[in-house]
């Protein structure tokens, strides 16, 4: 057994469920400070307004166990963590938003890796035709849907109009729409011959010219750039194992993206494609589903430099709910999905293993991924890629944020960090997949805003005689042991 491949299918499963070891991953990586995307800040938070949120069970995405207590946010930070100092002076004061947690469960908001606002759930080919200002309607939408499903931080993958996801972020950091903090991406970049989706991508071939139309890119505002590399299996003409890229084409692409500061992601399904990306040093690895060993062991010597996002639920829903669209489970396995799906298993399990940091997030808005299901990457994280549940929560909020390069503020639920939190009705730690379930998701605050409260987050619970527990609280505790509670 000593010298079983993990690439075999009869390599074991490890077991784990110690202290999440992700913390450490995340805080291993370390882009070139020359990349760091511009600051944005999402304006309209009063800097007085106070928001103090009582009796919650804190996930801090720190690493630390949950905890009970409480929270104060002033302004667009979390002030107090934990421990308020003078409540009872809070309490009365008639300018200060009280929220009831009534012991449910606080976390930061979620974070998404691999982003596409402009996708509809429809027919990806029509949206190169379809109007810029339908267009735009429907990327507001789904901005809004990310954070309505619990979701502050969004890393664009690619956008199907050259400036949309620049327009939408510009528009959520003025203030102007509902949405969650977002860098944003341009077209994705393919060689003639080896386009995905040939109305939504900008083509280029040759060093050339894919410098000049990354600069092209670069000059409408984008934050970062992405390169379709590899093939994928759906398209039958374009193999999800054949990388369509030269070296000396993927090489250039980085020179030309760091040189004005800007990261590079990679659609990389197939091995050279992922080997291309370490030796040339792409930022963000999207899929890596056919790394082999040769690739495994550079990305491990190279583990401080890269992020790699998988996307899995494309996968997973092509093999079980495409049937719906018409698109049957025998096709998706003919194409090569269920191979690509154990593999992709298998080298995401290894990764997690050697410390090269893996995130959840990713191509959501086809039919059968459809927008507010984002937190379905978190369960599969759990199911399939040995994560402990609380690794996936860590994954999805402080490794986002280190996707953000801003892991120092944003997060994690810490003193002096942007208040991004989310307010659950039951125990995510027990039950990954309550974070789907929207109706459980009571409370969501971006930048110190309220975006999401109900009537009975402003209601102060029942107080027993010796006013020590609230009958509301003694039925979170009992929540808290097992299944979810659905009515406070
Ligand atoms: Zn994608």
């Amino acid at each position: 057994m000593a010298n079983l491949s993990w690439m075999s299918p009869d390599y074991p499963v490890e077991k784990y469920d110690g202290p999440p070891r992700n913390v450490a991953y995340i805080d291993q990586v370390h882009f070139d400070a020359s990349l760091q995307p511009k600051h944005y800040e999402i304006a309209g938070t009063d800097p007085n307004s106070k928001v103090l949120i009582l009796d919650v069970e804190i996930i801090e995405a720190t690493g630390r166990e949950p905890y009970r207590g409480d929270v104060l946010i002033i302004g667009q930070k979390f002030a107090r963590v934990g421990n308020v100092p003078d409540k009872d002076a809070l309490l009365a004061d008639s300018k200060v938003r009280v929220l009831y947690g009534k012991g449910r469960t606080l976390m930061p908001g979620m974070g998404d890796a691999h982003t596409h606002f402009t996708w509809n759930g429809g027919d990806l080919d029509a949206l190169g035709d379809l109007g810029i200002e339908e267009h735009t309607l429907l990327t507001a939408r789904s901005a809004e849907c990310y954070l309505d499903s619990g979701y502050t931080m969004c890393f664009g993958a690619a956008s199907a109009k050259k400036r949309l996801d620049v327009v939408i972020r510009d528009a959520i950091n003025a203030g102007d729409i509902p949405g969650p903090r977002y860098l944003a991406n341009g077209m994705e970049m393919a060689r003639r011959g080896g386009e995905l989706v040939g109305s939504i991508s900008a083509f280029a071939d040759g060093p050339e010219e894919m410098r000049k139309v990354i600069r092209e890119h670069i000059e409408v505002g984008v934050d970062q750039v992405k390169l379709s590399m590899s093939g994928e299996s759906i398209t039958e003409i374009r193999d999800a194992e054949d990388c369509y890229f030269t070296p000396e084409e993927t090489a250039a692409c980085v020179d030309e993206a760091h040189k004005h500061n800007k990261r590079v992601c990679s659609h990389a399904r197939a091995r050279d494609s992922i080997k291309q990306s370490i030796d040339h040093g792409v930022d963000v690895i999207y899929h890596a589903s056919y790394i082999d060993e040769e690739g495994m062991d550079a990305l491990e010597r190279n583990k401080s430099k890269h992020i790699v996002a998988p996307g899995i639920n494309w996968i997973i829903a092509t093999l079980k709910d495409a049937a719906m669209f018409g698109y049957s489970t025998e096709k998706a396995e003919q194409v090569g999905y269920q191979k690509e799906l154990e593999t992709a298993e298998r080298g995401m399990r290894e990764m997690h293993r050697r410390g090269i940091v893996v995130l959840p997030g990713g191509d959501y808005g086809f039919a059968w991924t459809p927008h507010g299901t984002y937190a379905r990457d978190l369960a599969h994280f759990v199911e399939r890629f040995g994560f402990t549940p609380h690794e996936a929560i860590i994954a999805a909020t402080y490794g986002v944020a280190k996707l953000f390069m801003r892991s120092h503020e944003m997060g994690q639920i810490k003193e002096g960090n942007y208040a991004d939190c989310v307010v659950v009705n039951g125990n995510p730690l027990q039950n990954i997949a309550i974070l789907q379930e929207h109706d459980l998701l009571n409370i969501i605050i971006i930048n110190g805003r309220i975006h999401k409260a109900g009537h009975k987050e402003y209601v102060i619970p029942a107080q027993d005689v010796t006013g020590v527990h609230s009958m509301t609280n003694e039925m979170a505790r009992v929540g808290m042991q097992g299944k979810t509670q659905t009515a406070f």
